[in-house]
Protein backbone atom coordinates (compact mmCIF):
# COMPACT_ATOMS: atom_id res chain seq x y z
CA UNK A 1 0.00 0.00 0.00
CA UNK A 2 1.33 3.15 -0.79
CA UNK A 3 1.91 5.20 2.07
CA UNK A 4 2.54 9.30 2.18
CA UNK A 5 4.60 8.48 4.96
CA UNK A 6 7.25 6.40 2.27
CA UNK A 7 7.69 9.28 0.74
CA UNK A 8 8.60 11.44 3.65
CA UNK A 9 6.46 14.63 2.33
CA UNK A 10 3.49 15.02 4.85
CA UNK A 11 2.34 12.15 7.71
CA UNK A 12 0.28 9.01 6.83
CA UNK A 13 -3.58 10.76 6.64
CA UNK A 14 -6.05 8.15 8.55
CA UNK A 15 -9.50 9.82 8.21
CA UNK A 16 -12.43 8.34 10.44
CA UNK A 17 -15.98 8.78 9.21
CA UNK A 18 -17.98 8.71 13.18
CA UNK A 19 -17.72 9.70 16.21
CA UNK A 20 -19.82 6.98 17.58
CA UNK A 21 -18.38 4.05 19.44
CA UNK A 22 -16.22 3.10 16.55
CA UNK A 23 -14.77 6.39 15.36
CA UNK A 24 -14.10 7.67 18.64
CA UNK A 25 -12.42 4.61 19.56
CA UNK A 26 -10.43 4.26 16.44
CA UNK A 27 -9.30 7.85 16.73
CA UNK A 28 -7.87 7.50 20.64
CA UNK A 29 -6.39 4.28 19.71
CA UNK A 30 -3.96 5.85 16.74
CA UNK A 31 -2.80 8.75 19.68
CA UNK A 32 1.04 6.99 19.57
CA UNK A 33 0.89 6.72 15.90
CA UNK A 34 2.78 8.57 13.68
CA UNK A 35 -0.47 9.58 11.70
CA UNK A 36 -2.48 12.37 11.09
CA UNK A 37 -5.79 11.46 12.30
CA UNK A 38 -9.05 13.44 11.04
CA UNK A 39 -12.50 12.67 12.70
CA UNK A 40 -15.80 13.45 10.30
CA UNK A 41 -19.17 13.64 12.50
CA UNK A 42 -22.21 14.70 11.74
CA UNK A 43 -22.43 15.76 14.93
CA UNK A 44 -19.95 17.20 17.83
CA UNK A 45 -20.31 14.95 19.96
CA UNK A 46 -19.81 11.16 21.15
CA UNK A 47 -23.17 9.64 21.87
CA UNK A 48 -23.46 7.18 24.43
CA UNK A 49 -26.48 5.38 23.06
CA UNK A 50 -27.15 3.06 25.97
CA UNK A 51 -28.26 5.32 27.88
CA UNK A 52 -30.64 7.70 25.38
CA UNK A 53 -33.75 6.39 27.17
CA UNK A 54 -32.31 7.86 30.28
CA UNK A 55 -32.43 11.09 28.69
CA UNK A 56 -35.62 11.05 27.00
CA UNK A 57 -37.19 9.93 30.40
CA UNK A 58 -35.75 12.63 32.19
CA UNK A 59 -33.03 10.75 34.67
CA UNK A 60 -30.20 12.38 32.62
CA UNK A 61 -29.24 15.83 30.83
CA UNK A 62 -28.11 15.05 26.95
CA UNK A 63 -24.53 16.55 28.18
CA UNK A 64 -23.83 13.48 30.02
CA UNK A 65 -24.41 11.04 27.57
CA UNK A 66 -23.51 13.09 24.53
CA UNK A 67 -19.66 14.69 25.92
CA UNK A 68 -18.06 17.23 23.15
CA UNK A 69 -15.67 15.34 20.73
CA UNK A 70 -13.55 18.26 20.44
CA UNK A 71 -13.05 18.12 24.05
CA UNK A 72 -12.43 14.11 24.26
CA UNK A 73 -9.37 14.45 22.05
CA UNK A 74 -7.78 18.20 22.97
CA UNK A 75 -4.91 16.64 24.36
CA UNK A 76 -4.35 14.49 21.51
CA UNK A 77 -2.67 16.35 19.08
CA UNK A 78 -2.77 14.15 16.15
CA UNK A 79 -6.54 13.93 16.13
CA UNK A 80 -8.64 17.15 14.35
CA UNK A 81 -12.52 16.93 14.29
CA UNK A 82 -14.06 18.05 11.80
CA UNK A 83 -17.72 18.74 11.69
CA UNK A 84 -20.06 17.14 8.48
CA UNK A 85 -22.11 14.99 7.15
CA UNK A 86 -20.16 12.37 4.76
CA UNK A 87 -22.01 12.40 1.46
CA UNK A 88 -19.80 11.04 -0.96
CA UNK A 89 -16.74 8.62 -0.73
CA UNK A 90 -14.62 8.22 -3.89
CA UNK A 91 -12.62 5.18 -3.33
CA UNK A 92 -9.95 5.20 -6.39
CA UNK A 93 -9.51 9.43 -5.86
CA UNK A 94 -9.04 8.27 -1.60
CA UNK A 95 -11.23 11.55 -0.79
CA UNK A 96 -14.28 11.21 1.39
CA UNK A 97 -16.98 14.53 0.83
CA UNK A 98 -18.60 16.41 3.78
CA UNK A 99 -21.03 18.26 3.77
CA UNK A 100 -22.29 21.21 6.79
CA UNK A 101 -25.51 23.43 5.70
CA UNK A 102 -25.21 23.15 2.05
CA UNK A 103 -21.24 23.56 2.21
CA UNK A 104 -19.07 20.85 0.65
CA UNK A 105 -15.49 19.91 1.83
CA UNK A 106 -13.42 17.57 0.49
CA UNK A 107 -10.93 15.67 2.76
CA UNK A 108 -7.85 12.96 1.43
CA UNK A 109 -6.47 10.30 3.38
CA UNK A 110 -4.29 7.52 2.96
CA UNK A 111 -6.09 5.29 4.91
CA UNK A 112 -10.11 5.43 6.04
CA UNK A 113 -12.33 4.38 9.19
CA UNK A 114 -15.81 3.91 8.14
CA UNK A 115 -17.87 3.82 11.66
CA UNK A 116 -21.12 5.70 10.89
CA UNK A 117 -23.02 3.61 12.71
CA UNK A 118 -26.95 2.40 12.02
CA UNK A 119 -30.53 4.66 11.90
CA UNK A 120 -33.90 3.32 12.63
CA UNK A 121 -35.35 1.45 10.43
CA UNK A 122 -39.43 1.49 9.96
CA UNK A 123 -39.33 -1.69 7.15
CA UNK A 124 -40.12 0.71 4.71
CA UNK A 125 -42.51 2.75 6.18
CA UNK A 126 -41.00 5.30 6.91
CA UNK A 127 -43.82 7.96 6.91
CA UNK A 128 -44.56 5.86 10.81
CA UNK A 129 -41.22 8.20 11.65
CA UNK A 130 -43.44 11.54 11.85
CA UNK A 131 -46.01 10.14 14.54
CA UNK A 132 -43.50 7.38 16.15
CA UNK A 133 -39.89 8.89 16.81
CA UNK A 134 -37.04 6.38 17.38
CA UNK A 135 -34.48 7.07 19.75
CA UNK A 136 -30.86 6.89 17.48
CA UNK A 137 -29.66 10.81 18.51
CA UNK A 138 -29.65 13.18 20.97
CA UNK A 139 -32.46 15.25 18.96
CA UNK A 140 -34.73 12.16 18.96
CA UNK A 141 -34.07 11.52 22.93
CA UNK A 142 -35.14 15.04 23.27
CA UNK A 143 -38.24 14.91 21.15
CA UNK A 144 -39.45 11.70 22.98
CA UNK A 145 -38.92 13.42 26.05
CA UNK A 146 -40.90 16.62 25.07
CA UNK A 147 -43.54 14.24 23.75
CA UNK A 148 -43.83 12.12 26.89
CA UNK A 149 -43.72 14.71 29.65
CA UNK A 150 -45.91 16.97 27.00
CA UNK A 151 -48.69 14.18 26.67
CA UNK A 152 -49.24 14.28 30.98
CA UNK A 153 -49.62 18.25 30.21
CA UNK A 154 -52.36 18.12 27.47
CA UNK A 155 -54.12 15.11 29.54
CA UNK A 156 -54.27 17.34 32.80
CA UNK A 157 -55.54 19.95 30.27
CA UNK A 158 -58.20 18.12 29.03
CA UNK A 159 -59.38 16.31 32.03
CA UNK A 160 -59.38 19.72 33.48
CA UNK A 161 -62.09 20.45 30.65
CA UNK A 162 -64.25 17.35 31.52
CA UNK A 163 -62.86 15.56 28.26
CA UNK A 164 -62.05 12.11 27.71
CA UNK A 165 -58.13 11.97 27.84
CA UNK A 166 -57.21 8.28 27.51
CA UNK A 167 -55.48 8.45 24.13
CA UNK A 168 -53.15 10.99 26.06
CA UNK A 169 -52.65 9.18 28.72
CA UNK A 170 -51.77 5.78 26.90
CA UNK A 171 -48.11 5.31 25.57
CA UNK A 172 -46.88 2.58 22.91
CA UNK A 173 -43.26 1.38 22.96
CA UNK A 174 -42.60 -0.87 19.56
CA UNK A 175 -39.69 -3.21 19.71
CA UNK A 176 -39.43 -5.33 23.13
CA UNK A 177 -35.39 -5.55 22.34
CA UNK A 178 -33.29 -3.75 25.49
CA UNK A 179 -33.88 -0.15 24.23
CA UNK A 180 -38.31 -1.07 24.05
CA UNK A 181 -38.04 -2.71 27.76
CA UNK A 182 -35.63 0.08 29.22
CA UNK A 183 -38.25 2.70 27.80
CA UNK A 184 -41.48 1.12 28.70
CA UNK A 185 -40.27 0.07 32.31
CA UNK A 186 -38.98 3.80 32.92
CA UNK A 187 -42.75 5.14 31.38
CA UNK A 188 -44.07 2.92 34.12
CA UNK A 189 -41.92 4.20 36.34
CA UNK A 190 -42.79 7.71 35.47
CA UNK A 191 -46.25 7.39 35.71
CA UNK A 192 -46.24 5.27 38.90
CA UNK A 193 -43.62 6.88 40.97
CA UNK A 194 -42.10 10.15 40.09
CA UNK A 195 -45.53 11.98 38.66
CA UNK A 196 -48.02 10.83 40.83
CA UNK A 197 -48.40 13.83 43.29
CA UNK A 198 -47.91 16.51 40.65
CA UNK A 199 -51.17 16.50 38.49
CA UNK A 200 -54.24 17.36 40.15
CA UNK A 201 -57.19 16.18 37.19
CA UNK A 202 -55.17 13.40 36.28
CA UNK A 203 -54.56 10.25 38.04
CA UNK A 204 -50.67 9.53 36.32
CA UNK A 205 -50.40 5.90 37.57
CA UNK A 206 -53.78 4.90 35.39
CA UNK A 207 -51.63 5.61 32.48
CA UNK A 208 -51.51 2.87 30.04
CA UNK A 209 -47.96 1.47 29.03
CA UNK A 210 -47.81 -0.88 26.14
CA UNK A 211 -44.86 -2.58 24.65
CA UNK A 212 -45.93 -4.54 21.40
CA UNK A 213 -43.28 -6.59 19.08
CA UNK A 214 -44.22 -8.82 16.40
CA UNK A 215 -41.88 -11.41 17.89
CA UNK A 216 -43.25 -13.96 20.02
CA UNK A 217 -40.77 -13.67 23.01
CA UNK A 218 -39.57 -10.12 25.20
CA UNK A 219 -35.82 -10.37 24.43
CA UNK A 220 -35.14 -12.62 21.99
CA UNK A 221 -31.65 -12.57 22.33
CA UNK A 222 -31.18 -12.98 26.32
CA UNK A 223 -33.01 -16.64 25.62
CA UNK A 224 -36.59 -17.69 27.19
CA UNK A 225 -35.98 -17.71 30.76
CA UNK A 226 -34.28 -14.18 31.01
CA UNK A 227 -37.08 -13.17 28.43
CA UNK A 228 -40.37 -14.68 30.37
CA UNK A 229 -38.56 -13.25 33.53
CA UNK A 230 -38.63 -9.60 32.27
CA UNK A 231 -42.01 -10.08 30.92
CA UNK A 232 -43.14 -10.55 34.28
CA UNK A 233 -41.19 -8.20 35.41
CA UNK A 234 -42.66 -5.47 33.75
CA UNK A 235 -45.70 -6.59 33.84
CA UNK A 236 -45.30 -6.29 37.76
CA UNK A 237 -44.32 -2.34 36.94
CA UNK A 238 -47.46 -2.16 35.42
CA UNK A 239 -46.92 -2.81 31.46
CA UNK A 240 -48.95 -4.29 29.28
CA UNK A 241 -46.92 -6.85 26.79
CA UNK A 242 -48.65 -7.49 23.40
CA UNK A 243 -47.23 -10.29 21.62
CA UNK A 244 -47.05 -11.70 17.84
CA UNK A 245 -48.53 -8.06 16.96
CA UNK A 246 -47.05 -6.50 13.76
CA UNK A 247 -47.91 -2.98 13.59
CA UNK A 248 -49.50 -2.21 10.10
CA UNK A 249 -50.17 1.40 10.59
CA UNK A 250 -48.97 4.65 12.27
CA UNK A 251 -51.12 8.04 12.61
CA UNK A 252 -51.41 11.06 15.22
CA UNK A 253 -54.17 9.61 17.33
CA UNK A 254 -53.00 6.01 17.32
CA UNK A 255 -51.17 1.94 16.20
CA UNK A 256 -52.86 -0.42 14.15
CA UNK A 257 -51.66 -4.18 14.69
CA UNK A 258 -52.46 -7.67 13.35
CA UNK A 259 -52.01 -10.55 15.28
CA UNK A 260 -51.20 -13.81 13.33
CA UNK A 261 -54.85 -15.03 13.24
CA UNK A 262 -55.64 -12.10 10.82
CA UNK A 263 -56.98 -10.13 13.88
CA UNK A 264 -56.46 -6.37 13.66
CA UNK A 265 -56.84 -4.07 16.54
CA UNK A 266 -56.44 -0.25 16.94
CA UNK A 267 -54.65 1.23 20.48
CA UNK A 268 -55.88 4.77 20.42
CA UNK A 269 -52.71 6.67 21.77
CA UNK A 270 -50.74 9.74 21.29
CA UNK A 271 -47.30 8.75 21.74
CA UNK A 272 -45.86 6.17 19.98
CA UNK A 273 -42.06 4.85 20.36
CA UNK A 274 -40.16 3.04 18.05
CA UNK A 275 -37.37 0.67 19.24
CA UNK A 276 -37.88 -1.80 16.30
CA UNK A 277 -35.24 -2.36 13.47
CA UNK A 278 -32.48 -0.95 12.64
CA UNK A 279 -30.80 0.23 9.05
CA UNK A 280 -27.11 0.63 8.37
CA UNK A 281 -25.81 3.90 7.30
CA UNK A 282 -26.51 4.85 3.47
CA UNK A 283 -22.44 4.87 3.38
CA UNK A 284 -22.86 1.24 3.23
CA UNK A 285 -24.17 1.24 -0.51
CA UNK A 286 -21.27 3.94 -1.65
CA UNK A 287 -18.99 1.22 -0.40
CA UNK A 288 -20.88 -1.81 -1.78
CA UNK A 289 -21.13 -0.01 -5.54
CA UNK A 290 -17.40 0.48 -5.71
CA UNK A 291 -16.14 -2.81 -4.16
CA UNK A 292 -18.98 -4.88 -5.01
CA UNK A 293 -19.16 -5.92 -1.31
CA UNK A 294 -22.91 -6.80 -0.51
CA UNK A 295 -25.03 -5.64 1.67
CA UNK A 296 -27.30 -7.75 3.46
CA UNK A 297 -30.94 -6.76 4.18
CA UNK A 298 -30.82 -4.13 7.01
CA UNK A 299 -28.02 -2.60 4.57
CA UNK A 300 -24.83 -4.01 6.37
CA UNK A 301 -21.76 -4.57 4.22
CA UNK A 302 -19.89 -7.28 4.02
CA UNK A 303 -16.36 -7.36 4.76
CA UNK A 304 -13.05 -9.15 5.02
CA UNK A 305 -12.04 -11.09 8.38
CA UNK A 306 -9.74 -8.18 9.01
CA UNK A 307 -12.32 -5.46 8.17
CA UNK A 308 -11.32 -4.13 5.35
CA UNK A 309 -13.06 -4.25 1.85
CA UNK A 310 -13.01 -6.07 -1.09
CA UNK A 311 -9.86 -4.70 -3.47
CA UNK A 312 -9.04 -1.91 -0.46
CA UNK A 313 -6.84 -3.06 2.24
CA UNK A 314 -6.82 0.88 3.15
CA UNK A 315 -10.65 1.15 4.11
CA UNK A 316 -11.94 -0.02 7.38
CA UNK A 317 -15.32 -0.59 8.32
CA UNK A 318 -16.46 -1.61 11.68
CA UNK A 319 -19.54 -1.39 13.98
CA UNK A 320 -22.92 -1.30 13.81
CA UNK A 321 -22.79 -1.10 9.13
CA UNK A 322 -20.76 -4.20 8.99
CA UNK A 323 -22.08 -7.75 7.90
CA UNK A 324 -19.15 -10.50 9.38
CA UNK A 325 -20.07 -13.62 11.32
CA UNK A 326 -23.42 -12.43 12.75
CA UNK A 327 -21.81 -10.16 14.99
CA UNK A 328 -24.63 -8.28 16.83
CA UNK A 329 -24.95 -4.56 16.67
CA UNK A 330 -23.62 -3.48 19.97
CA UNK A 331 -20.61 -0.94 20.82
CA UNK A 332 -17.90 -3.42 21.83
CA UNK A 333 -18.00 -4.72 18.42
CA UNK A 334 -17.24 -1.44 17.13
CA UNK A 335 -14.59 -1.12 19.97
CA UNK A 336 -13.07 -3.97 18.90
CA UNK A 337 -13.48 -3.49 15.34
CA UNK A 338 -11.99 0.01 15.92
CA UNK A 339 -9.13 -0.88 17.85
CA UNK A 340 -8.30 -3.67 15.26
CA UNK A 341 -8.38 -1.10 12.41
CA UNK A 342 -6.28 0.89 14.69
CA UNK A 343 -3.43 -1.56 15.41
CA UNK A 344 -3.37 -2.69 11.58
CA UNK A 345 -3.05 0.51 9.89
CA UNK A 346 0.03 1.30 12.88
CA UNK A 347 1.40 -2.28 12.35
CA UNK A 348 1.53 -1.49 8.24
CA UNK A 349 3.41 1.94 8.80
CA UNK A 350 5.77 -0.03 11.15
CA UNK A 351 5.90 -2.69 8.87
CA UNK A 352 4.62 -5.64 11.08
CA UNK A 353 2.92 -8.54 9.21
CA UNK A 354 -0.86 -8.66 9.51
CA UNK A 355 -2.46 -9.32 12.40
CA UNK A 356 -4.73 -13.22 12.30
CA UNK A 357 -8.24 -12.32 11.66
CA UNK A 358 -10.84 -9.90 13.48
CA UNK A 359 -11.80 -11.90 16.57
CA UNK A 360 -14.87 -10.30 18.62
CA UNK A 361 -14.84 -11.21 22.13
CA UNK A 362 -18.25 -11.37 24.18
CA UNK A 363 -18.38 -9.42 27.40
CA UNK A 364 -21.50 -10.11 27.39
CA UNK A 365 -25.35 -7.92 27.64
CA UNK A 366 -27.70 -6.45 29.58
CA UNK A 367 -30.67 -4.81 29.94
CA UNK A 368 -32.45 -2.75 32.82
CA UNK A 369 -36.46 -3.15 33.44
CA UNK A 370 -36.48 -0.96 36.33
CA UNK A 371 -35.19 0.84 39.18
CA UNK A 372 -33.35 -2.52 41.22
CA UNK A 373 -34.16 -4.68 38.58
CA UNK A 374 -32.45 -5.81 35.49
CA UNK A 375 -31.20 -8.86 33.40
CA UNK A 376 -27.73 -10.16 32.49
CA UNK A 377 -26.12 -12.43 30.16
CA UNK A 378 -22.18 -13.13 31.01
CA UNK A 379 -20.75 -16.23 29.22
CA UNK A 380 -22.68 -19.23 30.50
CA UNK A 381 -23.91 -17.01 33.55
CA UNK A 382 -27.87 -16.04 33.67
CA UNK A 383 -28.38 -12.77 36.39
CA UNK A 384 -31.59 -11.23 37.29
CA UNK A 385 -32.67 -8.68 39.64
CA UNK A 386 -30.51 -6.47 42.02
CA UNK A 387 -27.12 -8.17 41.36
CA UNK A 388 -27.94 -7.92 37.76
CA UNK A 389 -28.94 -3.90 38.17
CA UNK A 390 -25.81 -3.34 40.34
CA UNK A 391 -24.03 -5.04 37.19
CA UNK A 392 -25.32 -2.58 34.58
CA UNK A 393 -24.33 0.26 37.51
CA UNK A 394 -21.13 -0.28 37.29
CA UNK A 395 -20.45 -1.26 33.69
CA UNK A 396 -22.27 1.89 32.88
CA UNK A 397 -20.35 4.15 34.79
CA UNK A 398 -17.25 2.39 33.37
CA UNK A 399 -18.30 3.75 29.80
CA UNK A 400 -19.53 6.60 30.24
CA UNK A 401 -16.98 8.88 28.71
CA UNK A 402 -15.24 11.45 31.04
CA UNK A 403 -14.83 11.90 34.85
CA UNK A 404 -17.46 14.79 35.26
CA UNK A 405 -20.10 12.67 33.72
CA UNK A 406 -19.88 10.11 35.81
CA UNK A 407 -19.84 11.63 38.63
CA UNK A 408 -23.14 13.63 37.38
CA UNK A 409 -24.66 10.41 36.09
CA UNK A 410 -24.06 9.07 39.42
CA UNK A 411 -25.72 12.12 41.54
CA UNK A 412 -28.71 11.61 39.24
CA UNK A 413 -29.47 8.11 39.21
CA UNK A 414 -29.45 8.19 43.39
CA UNK A 415 -32.24 11.63 42.74
CA UNK A 416 -33.84 8.84 40.51
CA UNK A 417 -33.19 5.78 41.81
CA UNK A 418 -32.89 5.85 45.13
CA UNK A 419 -35.94 9.10 45.39
CA UNK A 420 -38.55 9.47 43.11
CA UNK A 421 -37.36 12.72 41.55
CA UNK A 422 -36.37 12.92 37.96
CA UNK A 423 -33.79 16.23 37.27
CA UNK A 424 -34.18 16.55 33.75
CA UNK A 425 -37.69 17.37 32.51
CA UNK A 426 -37.13 20.21 30.55
CA UNK A 427 -38.59 20.50 27.43
CA UNK A 428 -40.11 23.14 24.91
CA UNK A 429 -41.96 22.85 21.73
CA UNK A 430 -39.09 23.49 19.59
CA UNK A 431 -37.51 20.43 20.95
CA UNK A 432 -41.46 18.40 20.12
CA UNK A 433 -41.60 19.79 16.60
CA UNK A 434 -38.50 21.22 15.25
CA UNK A 435 -37.84 17.41 13.52
CA UNK A 436 -41.20 17.70 11.95
CA UNK A 437 -40.28 21.59 10.94
CA UNK A 438 -37.06 20.75 9.56
CA UNK A 439 -38.41 18.10 7.29
CA UNK A 440 -40.92 19.96 5.90
CA UNK A 441 -38.35 22.43 4.09
CA UNK A 442 -36.45 20.52 1.04
CA UNK A 443 -33.18 21.31 1.90
CA UNK A 444 -33.40 21.10 5.71
CA UNK A 445 -31.62 23.41 7.92
CA UNK A 446 -29.58 24.72 4.59
CA UNK A 447 -32.97 26.47 3.61
CA UNK A 448 -32.62 28.65 6.78
CA UNK A 449 -29.27 29.90 6.22
CA UNK A 450 -27.82 32.28 3.03
CA UNK A 451 -26.57 30.02 0.52
CA UNK A 452 -22.83 30.34 0.31
CA UNK A 453 -21.63 33.74 -1.02
CA UNK A 454 -25.16 35.26 -0.42
CA UNK A 455 -24.40 36.58 2.89
CA UNK A 456 -21.42 38.89 1.42
CA UNK A 457 -23.81 39.66 -1.70
CA UNK A 458 -26.17 41.17 1.31
CA UNK A 459 -23.66 43.04 3.47
CA UNK A 460 -22.36 44.54 0.34
CA UNK A 461 -25.80 45.57 -0.75
CA UNK A 462 -26.47 46.86 2.55
CA UNK A 463 -23.65 48.85 3.27
CA UNK A 464 -24.02 50.74 0.44
CA UNK A 465 -28.06 51.66 0.66
CA UNK A 466 -27.46 52.17 4.52
CA UNK A 467 -24.35 53.49 5.37
CA UNK A 468 -25.52 57.51 4.03
CA UNK A 469 -28.84 56.74 6.12
CA UNK A 470 -27.13 56.13 9.39
CA UNK A 471 -24.62 58.38 8.74
CA UNK A 472 -27.30 61.51 8.35
CA UNK A 473 -29.39 60.08 11.26
CA UNK A 474 -26.39 59.81 13.95
CA UNK A 475 -25.94 63.33 12.58
CA UNK A 476 -29.34 64.58 13.46
CA UNK A 477 -29.42 62.89 16.96
CA UNK A 478 -26.05 64.52 17.56
CA UNK A 479 -26.98 68.17 16.56
CA UNK A 480 -30.76 67.44 18.97
CA UNK A 481 -28.27 67.22 21.87
CA UNK A 482 -26.19 69.45 21.19
CA UNK A 483 -28.03 71.93 20.44
CA UNK A 484 -29.97 71.12 23.58
CA UNK A 485 -33.43 71.10 21.62
CA UNK A 486 -34.88 67.64 22.45
CA UNK A 487 -38.18 67.85 23.82
CA UNK A 488 -38.93 71.70 22.56
CA UNK A 489 -41.57 72.03 20.18
CA UNK A 490 -39.88 72.82 16.71
CA UNK A 491 -41.95 76.27 16.08
CA UNK A 492 -40.18 77.57 19.39
CA UNK A 493 -36.56 76.46 18.70
C1 LIG B 1 -31.12 3.26 22.11
C2 LIG B 1 -29.96 2.35 21.97
C3 LIG B 1 -29.55 1.56 23.04
C4 LIG B 1 -28.45 0.72 22.92
N1 LIG B 1 -28.06 -0.03 23.99
C5 LIG B 1 -26.94 -0.79 23.91
C6 LIG B 1 -26.45 -1.50 25.03
O1 LIG B 1 -27.05 -1.47 26.10
N2 LIG B 1 -25.29 -2.21 24.91
C7 LIG B 1 -24.60 -2.25 23.72
O2 LIG B 1 -23.54 -2.87 23.65
N3 LIG B 1 -25.05 -1.61 22.63
C8 LIG B 1 -26.19 -0.87 22.69
N4 LIG B 1 -26.65 -0.20 21.59
C9 LIG B 1 -25.94 -0.37 20.32
C10 LIG B 1 -24.67 0.46 20.26
O3 LIG B 1 -24.93 1.78 20.66
C11 LIG B 1 -24.14 0.42 18.84
O4 LIG B 1 -23.88 -0.92 18.50
C12 LIG B 1 -22.89 1.24 18.68
O5 LIG B 1 -23.16 2.59 18.93
C13 LIG B 1 -22.30 1.07 17.30
O6 LIG B 1 -21.17 1.87 17.18
P1 LIG B 1 -20.82 2.51 15.77
O7 LIG B 1 -19.55 3.26 15.94
O8 LIG B 1 -20.90 1.48 14.71
O9 LIG B 1 -22.02 3.52 15.47
P2 LIG B 1 -22.51 4.75 16.32
O10 LIG B 1 -22.08 4.69 17.72
O11 LIG B 1 -23.97 4.85 16.02
O12 LIG B 1 -21.77 5.98 15.66
C14 LIG B 1 -22.03 6.40 14.36
C15 LIG B 1 -21.40 7.75 14.18
O13 LIG B 1 -21.37 8.11 12.82
C16 LIG B 1 -21.90 9.40 12.64
N5 LIG B 1 -22.44 9.41 11.28
C17 LIG B 1 -23.44 8.68 10.77
N6 LIG B 1 -23.59 8.94 9.46
C18 LIG B 1 -22.66 9.85 9.15
C19 LIG B 1 -22.31 10.53 7.96
N7 LIG B 1 -22.93 10.30 6.81
N8 LIG B 1 -21.33 11.44 8.01
C20 LIG B 1 -20.66 11.70 9.16
N9 LIG B 1 -20.94 11.08 10.32
C21 LIG B 1 -21.92 10.16 10.31
C22 LIG B 1 -22.91 9.54 13.76
O14 LIG B 1 -23.20 10.90 14.00
C23 LIG B 1 -22.13 8.88 14.88
O15 LIG B 1 -21.19 9.78 15.41
C24 LIG B 1 -27.75 0.66 21.69
C25 LIG B 1 -28.17 1.43 20.61
C26 LIG B 1 -29.26 2.28 20.75
C27 LIG B 1 -29.68 3.13 19.58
Amino acid sequence: METTKDTGTRPHRVVVIGSGFGGLFGAKALRRSDVEVTMIAKTTHHLFQPLLYQVATGILSEGEIAPPTREILSGQKNAQVLLGEVTAIDLERREVTSTVLGRPTVTPYDSLLVAAGATQSYFGNDHFSEFAPGMKSIDDALELRGRIFGAFEMAELGASRGDDVDHNLTFVVVGAGPTGVEMAGQIAELSRRTLRKDFRAIQTHHARVILLDAAPQVLPPFGHRLGEKTKQELEKLGVEVILGAMVTDVDERGIQMKFKDGRVETIHAVTKIWAAGVQASPLGRTLSEQTGAPLDRAGRIAVNPDLTLPGHPEVFVVGDMISLDNLPGVAQVAIQGAKYAAKEIDGRLSGKAPQPPFKYFDKGSMAIISRFRAVAMVGRLRLTGVIAWLMWLAVHLVYITGFKNRITALLHWFVSFLGRGRSERTSTEQQIFGRSALARLQGGAADLVSRPGAYDEARDMIEKTRRAELEAQAAEESRLTDEGVRGVPAEQR
